[in-house]
């Protein structure tokens, strides 16, 4: 049975941050992904990351930001953590080899994004996610004789000891079909988001969710559920997003009248208010027969305002997705999107460390809840998320592991998982397929648990996921083979995301308020005397989300309203 200190589920900007900082903090360390890790999601980030890295700026105007962001939701504590080390980690990347653009004086630039009070983004055009995961990974490589890497190895759950601890994970190695036990002394989630719940979504095909519902399963809570972020600007055939960046350059959202409609609800910020803000106001403009397209669906964004030669250099791979997505030269006509799900705000919930309530369990980037994002993440904050509580996961988990013996660990959890995977494979062809069952989800959460949302639709969608789940129980796959069998990790992927559905719809049905990025209909005002607070969601004993709360923690920021 392979043994290390840290074990890393996940090898996105989280995972690597955190293996890179566990190794050099002398430990032995493992990083296991179920794709290559340059194919992580993170490599599909645009637009860039935050840091209060200009003279006039300050990493409390980033905080508060993010807190006005956040709608009040963000525990302060932790945001104060991540804008404070914003600009000793890009500093950090920049050192280590990310080429950063710089601006005619050789300083690093800075664009414009969404509810940032003053230029604080840095960016490698519009690939700002490879440029950084592909840095990290080279820097892991120097690392080799204490980094184990188990790239296309698949976690199909964490084993819990006797004493309630985390000591390691069931993982099947996605070329032979070999299953094995791992045990560690620390083990980090970062496993990414759960896009794949929704449809369309901007999340790549392998954003399952399985890191939040291993850890669900498991007994930890899982915290701001209900908190699903639409971006503003998506294609609407396909779900793909067409960076913030563009806004941030200068771009303009128009309605079928030519109108900057967003005059109307962020005067002050206009395209560039924070998410939730925006993808409102073009959903009101839809709603209300102001959309443009040939279903009324969509809204115009117009990129042609910004000088051509800045948009084929800083936008560039924007320009190619238009030609070849939506057929439109981004440089000469506007282009039509629509709100799309991008991001979830909950996750694992952890302590500013990582830590899980899970003895030896952490969690790191999208998969986690620190809380920094509380009701709307700002753009360009999760990278720093990831980069930030990755780095000091990784940091704590390695110093545990330190004063912590190796687990002993029984097979059980191994033949459990075995036995669920030939289970699987053995089920007879009739009723309905993985894919039919994957697609009703994401069609039922993007109807109901979307920009606006109202109890009968999410008790519908509530409903919805339990049948699902009954139908998932018995779904069949085609591929009854051991060599690369993608059909029976998405079989498995499929029960990770149905759980992680049902706590969403359970929680966006119990917060009955407005706020962030959960927009009631029936309760359109936000209502800090009552719902100030988390909810999380934990697994009860007969398999349902249980639903408790956790205060929102204050430092020098009161609620106030939010305007833009
Ligand atoms: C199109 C797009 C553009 C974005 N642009 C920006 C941006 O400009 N700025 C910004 O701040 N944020 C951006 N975001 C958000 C940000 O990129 C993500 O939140 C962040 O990269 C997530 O990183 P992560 O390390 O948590 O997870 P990921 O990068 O998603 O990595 C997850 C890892 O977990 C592994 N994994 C998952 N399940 C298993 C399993 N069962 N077994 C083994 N391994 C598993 C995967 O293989 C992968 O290696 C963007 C997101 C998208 C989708």
């Amino acid at each position: 049975m392979p043994e290390h200190d840290v074990l890393i589920i996940g090898a996105g900007l989280a995972g690597q941050r955190a293996a890179l900082a566990a190794a050099q903090n002398g430990v032995s360390v493992a990083i296991m992904s179920k794709v290559h890790p340059v194919r992580s999601h993170s490599v599909a980030a645009a637009g860039g990351i935050n840091a209060a890295i200009d003279v006039s700026d300050d990493w409390r105007s980033h905080a508060y930001d993010t807190v006005k962001g956040s709608d009040f939701l963000g525990d302060q504590d932790a945001i104060e953590v991540m804008c404070r080390e914003a600009p000793g980690e890009v500093m950090h990347l920049e050192h280590i080899g990310v080429t950063f653009h710089r601006n005619e004086r050789g300083e690093l630039d800075l664009r414009a994004f969404g509810g940032a009070s003053i230029n604080r983004t840095a960016y490698v055009a519009d690939i700002t996610g490879q440029a950084i995961l592909h840095v990290l990974y080279e820097q892991l490589l120097k690392h080799s004789s204490v980094v184990a890497r188990y790239e296309e190895w698949f976690t199909t759950s964490l084993i819990i000891d006797d004493d309630g601890a985390c000591v390691g994970v069931v993982a099947r190695d996605i070329r032979s079909g070999r299953i094995e036990t791992f045990a560690a002394k620390s083990v980090i989630l970062a496993s990414g988001g759960a896009g794949q719940c929704f449809k369309p979504t901007t999340n790549a095909l392998i954003c399952t969710a399985d890191g939040m519902a291993q850890a669900y399963r498991a007994g930890a809570p899982l915290m701001d559920m209900e908190m699903i972020q639409y971006h503003p600007t998506t294609l609407a055939e396909n779900g793909f997003l067409i960076t913030e960046g563009a806004r941030g350059e200068g771009a303009h959202l128009l309605n079928k009248d030519g109108e900057r409609f967003m005059s109307k609800s962020a005067p002050n910020k206009m395209e560039l208010a924070s998410r939730d803000v925006v993808s409102r106001a073009e959903q009101t403009e839809i709603n209300e027969g102001r959309g443009v397209g040939a279903d009324g669906k969509g809204i115009y964004l117009d990129i042609t305002v910004v000088p051509r030669k800045r948009t084929l250099e800083a936008l560039r791979e924007i320009v190619n997705i238009g030609k070849d997505f939506a057929g439109v030269d981004i440089t000469r006509e506007p282009i039509i999107i629509q709100p799309g799900q991008h991001y979830i705000m909950g996750g694992v919930k952890t302590d500013i460390d990582g830590q899980t309530p899970i003895t030896g369990l952490y969690a790191a980037g999208e998969v986690a809840c620190v809380s920094v994002h509380g009701g709307n993440r700002l753009g360009a904050n999760s990278l720093l998320d990831t980069l930030i509580f990755g780095r000091r996961s990784g940091e704590h988990a390695a110093q545990r592991a330190l004063s912590t013996p190796v687990p002993r660990i029984s097979d059980t959890a191994l033949r459990r998982d075995a036995k669920m995977i030939e289970e699987i494979i053995a089920r007879p062809r009739s009723g309905r397929r993985v894919s039919e069952i994957k697609e009703e989800l994401g069609t039922t959460m993007n109807s109901h648990c979307a920009v606006f949302r109202d109890g009968p639709g999410l008790q519908s969608a509530y409903e919805t996921v339990r049948r699902l789940k009954e139908e998932a129980a018995h779904a069949y796959i085609d591929d009854s083979g051991t060599v690369f069998n993608q059909d029976v990790l998405g079989a498995i992927e499929l029960g990770y995301m149905l759980d992680t559905a049902e706590t969403i719809v359970a929680a966006a049905i119990e917060r009955t308020e407005s706020r962030g990025a959960q927009f009631r209909t029936d309760f359109p005002e936000r209502n800090d005397a009552e719902w100030l607070k988390h909810i999380n969601t934990t697994r009860g004993a007969n398999g349902e989300p249980e639903i408790s709360y956790s205060p929102v923690t204050i430092t020098q920021w009161q609620p106030e309203e939010r305007k833009y």
